[in-house]
């Protein structure tokens, strides 16, 4: 129901967190993140409430997750009951790749079963969890994130933002968005992405509005706008003018 990423110069987890809080007032029924850092992601998901996610963070120890980049999502559950398991993000099967979606796959069914004929095992029951897989598949081919994704929201049918991280690569995380909202946020030495501008504008108030099936690569010092096939798009740059 809310997604917030961040790649930068600040402790990601507080962004990640702060974020998800201002995106507490649209409802969800369960929340979590995940970091990079040193090399891993960390990742922590919870049912319930953010406050649930925090405790759950003290008690692991925050050092865990000590990196400048990383997601948060909190989930408005379709596929799956609101258990912590089915809470984003979600991994591929060693971990090293992260998403988090808001939306629906509509056509997961197909997906999930050309995995698990594969041999993929899901941890999951939701249709997200199937990008996670497809991403993994295809990076693992190419080496390439933003490839990867495009490739793989070439494939997904209905609506959805989904934002993907790599553990192999920190300085960068890739969203890609049909029929469901996405910003990104402009800073110093620092960019977000989000589903709602609130996530971020207690750090900047410039905005840009992705179209209809685009993908952004942000990272520290810049962002890139493509479409689903790799090519240059325009989107839209706004500033956000309301009082926080
Ligand atoms: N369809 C996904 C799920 O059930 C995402 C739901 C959402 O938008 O939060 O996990």
């Amino acid at each position: 129901c809310g997604i917030v990423g961040y790649v930068g110069h600040r402790p990601a987890l507080d962004v990640v967190i702060g974020g998800l809080r201002r995106l507490e007032y649209r409802g969800y029924d369960s929340a979590g993140v995940a970091i990079a850092n040193g090399g891993r992601l960390a990742v922590e998901r919870k049912a319930g409430r953010l406050a649930n996610l925090e405790a759950q963070l003290d008690m692991v120890g925050r050092d865990e997750f000590a990196g400048t980049s990383g997601m948060g999502h909190t989930r408005w559950a379709t596929h799956g009951p609101p258990v912590d398991r089915n809470s984003h993000p979600h991994r591929d099967g060693t971990g090293q790749l992260a998403v988090v979606h808001n939306g629906i796959i509509e056509n997961f069914a197909a997906l999930r079963g050309e995995l698990e004929a594969a041999g993929v095992e899901m941890s999951s029951d939701t249709d997200t969890e199937t990008a996670a897989h497809l991403i993994a598949r295809e990076y693992a081919e190419s080496g390439d994130l933003p490839a990867s994704v495009r490739a793989v929201a070439r494939r997904l049918e209905g609506a959805f933002t989904l934002v993907a991280t790599h553990a192999a690569e920190p300085d960068v995380i890739v969203a890609a968005r049909r029929s469901s909202p996405l910003v990104v946020g402009v800073g110093s030495g620092e960019h977000f992405v989000a589903s709602d501008v609130a996530a971020f504008i207690e750090h900047t108030r410039e905005a840009v509005e992705l179209g209809q099936d685009q993908v952004v690569c942000i990272a520290r010092d810049g962002y890139q706008v493509t479409d689903f096939h790799g090519e240059p798009a325009e989107a839209k740059p706004f500033t956000v003018n309301w009082d926080l």
